[in-house]
Parts: C-alpha cells; sequence; structure tokens
C-alpha cells in the first residue's frame, strides 16, 4: 500500500535520514587501507544507537530463513553491488566501497548510499562513480508532483545510457516510511508502464546501481551479498527523499 505522509511524519523521517547521512560521513572519514569493514559497521551501530535510533538493515530478513542481515551496514566491494555483508576483511587501496545504511528513529526509516574510492581512481572508474550519484540526482529532480515513476526511471535511465553503463534490474528504489521497503517500486530503467503519479507526501528512496559490464547479478555464497554476474565493477548512490508541492526534498542529508 502506498502511504502519503503528513509534513509533521516526513520531519520525523528527516531525523532519521540526517542520523544516516552522518552515519554515511563517519564511515567516508574512516575509510582507509587496513580497516576492517566490521570496524566500520560498529561505528555506524555506535551513532545510530547513540542518536536513540536502531540499524534498519540488523536482522532484515533475506533469501535464507535462518541468515536475518547480520550487520547495521551493507558495505560492499569492487564487483559487490549491494548487501555486503561487513566482517574481519580489511579494505585495500584501489577499491571502490559501497556503503548503504539504515536507521529508524521513532518508528521511522531513513536509507542512503553512497560509493566511495579508496586512493585516487582510473578515469573510467572515477566515472563509473560520478554518473551513478549524477543519475541519483536525475531521478530525484525528476520527482516532482505530476510526474510519474516512470519519469524518474527514465531520468536514472537515461544518465546510465549516455555513459553506456550498465543498470542493475533486479534491485530497485522503493517507497519508505514507517518500514524501510514500501510501495511503489522505483525501478531505474524504464519499464513502459507509468506507474504511480507522484502527489505530495510520497516518500521515496531512489537508488541507481549501475555497472562497468552488463546487468546480470548473482548471489554470494553468504546468501546476502549481490555481485555482477560479469565481474565488472559496480556503484551504488541512494537518498530518500519526499515530493512535495515546493519539490522534492531530501531528507538523507546533515
Ligand atoms: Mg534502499
Amino acid at each position: 500500500m502506498v502511504t502519503r505522509k503528513s509534513r509533521s511524519e516526513i520531519e520525523r523521517m528527516r531525523r532519521a535520514g540526517r542520523v544516516v547521512a552522518e552515519v554515511l560521513d563517519l564511515i567516508e572519514a574512516e575509510l582507509r587501507p587496513g580497516v576492517s569493514t566490521a570496524d566500520l559497521d560498529a561505528l555506524a551501530e555506535a551513532h545510530i544507537r547513540a542518536s536513540g535510533g536502531t540499524p534498519s538493515f540488523m536482522g532484515y530478513p533475506g533469501l535464507n530463513p535462518h541468515r536475518p542481515f547480520p550487520a547495521s551496514v551493507c558495505i560492499s566491494i569492487d564487483d559487490e553491488i549491494v548487501h555486503g555483508i561487513p566482517g574481519r576483511r580489511t579494505v585495500r587501496d584501489g577499491q571502490i566501497v559501497s556503503v548503504d545504511a539504515g536507521a529508524i528513529l521513532d518508528g521511522w526509516h531513513g536509507d542512503a548510499a553512497r560509493t566511495f574510492y579508496v586512493g585516487q581512481p582510473p578515469a573510467e572508474v572515477a566515472e563509473l562513480i560520478d554518473v551513478t550519484r549524477e543519475a541519483m540526482f536525475a531521478g530525484i529532480r525528476a520527482a516532482v508532483p505530476g510526474n510519474h515513476i516512470e519519469d524518474i526511471s527514465a531520468a536514472v535511465e537515461a544518465v546510465a545510457a549516455q555513459a553506456g553503463l550498465g543498470v542493475i534490474r533486479q534491485f530497485v528504489g522503493h517507497g519508505i516510511g514507517t518500514a524501510m521497503h514500501e510501495e511503489p517500486q522505483v525501478p531505474n530503467y524504464r519499464t513502459g508502464r507509468p506507474g504511480r503519479k507522484l502527489e505530495p507526501g510520497l516518500c521515496l528512496a531512489i537508488e541507481p546501481m549501475f555497472t562497468l559490464g552488463g546487468y546480470a547479478t548473482r548471489i554470494g555464497a553468504d546468501d546476502w551479498t549481490v555481485m555482477t554476474a560479469d565481474g565488472s565493477l559496480a556503484a551504488h548512490f541512494e537518498h530518500s527523499i519526499a515530493v512535495t508541492e515546493d519539490g522534492p526534498e531530501i531528507l538523507t542529508v546533515r
């Protein structure tokens, strides 16, 4: 079911969104060769809990009913697209590191992701990261009353097509509110259907996932980590936003 949020509900989502933005800033500041993904996760969890929140991803049900997500944030490296599980492995120079963070505050969710590069990226990788971020903002700009979901999808896809990047199709953006994943879905490619009309109060997570190769994916042995089937590098950016009379409002900012 699609719910439209009131002004005060959007303000509460903004508080959750601010914590998520702070978590991503903290991780970016600590991201360096030798740091373990578990250390980054611990930092995220500590900040979310100190802010009075709960990590959205912790315990989230997945493909395997016996393996809910065991950490606070998803950390996906190189050909991993999303849902990487933090652990003992350490970050190395020359890696692409995507971090997806979610927090629940007073029952309301914030969800955002950023992709970082450890060191100085080669031109092709810098472009992958920049274009994925740019596509997220193109999608956000299309999130205005009167448009439809398909307008967001088309805006995101056009940026990828221009740069010749692969667009992940299996995972999509989503409505967000008292649940992390609500209706409607927000694909990063045109479906040929207009989808829901955008109205003030609709809150969405817009999250392009692009690759230097194709869009086919595979799931790791941990039942969570989503990787490119062709081993190509991937990037992921996400903001939670509210559609308002005055245009899109990004909720996952400080
Ligand atoms: Mg999301």
